[in-house]
């Protein structure tokens, strides 16, 4: 199967964010009615990530992929994420980096390229950049990056079972 695309409720904005950093296509659904998340689910054949069971069990009904996650943190939420994925034999393999912010494609960046787009103090300090080829956001491999990293591995855990 291959790697799954997400549409997240509005509830779950930075575990969007998250999806997105681990290389699933990830649409983030900020507003609007519980049947227009459910008719673009349909429509791109995105698997819904909710915390709201009854709108995984509509989704359910219809005949559309959905995870219902449960847990306060993030981490939390992946670890469930990861759990059900198994359960319908979809396997959560990660791909290259999307745009946080935006969905959009990331492609790599030296330190050269990123001069005077983030502080100089900054730039001093890491060498390996991304840039956004939809909204120009530049990532670089800190503390944060490592961070998420780090729960990236429970989605590499999920790969080998
Ligand atoms: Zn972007």
């Amino acid at each position: 199967m291959s790697r799954p695309k997400f549409i997240v409720d509005a509830m779950l904005g930075s575990l969007a964010r998250k999806l997105r950093i681990f290389g699933f296509d990830t649409s983030y659904y900020k507003t609007g009615e519980d049947s227009d998340l459910l008719r673009v689910a349909g429509e791109e054949g995105r698997a819904i990530v909710t915390s709201d069971r009854a709108l995984g069990e509509t989704a359910g009904r219809r005949g559309l992929l959905a995870f219902v996650v449960v847990g306060r943190k993030d981490r939390e939420r992946i670890v469930s994420l990861v759990e059900q994925a198994e359960r319908f034999h979809c396997p959560l393999v990660g791909g290259d980096p999307l745009c946080a912010l935006c969905n959009g494609s990331l492609s790599e960046a030296k330190r050269e390229n990123v001069r005077g787009l983030l502080p100089s103090k900054l730039v001093a300090k890491h060498r390996r950049y991304h840039i956004c080829e939809e909204c120009g956001k530049v990532y670089w491999h800190g503390s944060h990056w490592n961070r998420l990293r780090k729960i990236e591995v429970l989605i590499a855990t999920s790969k080998r079972t």
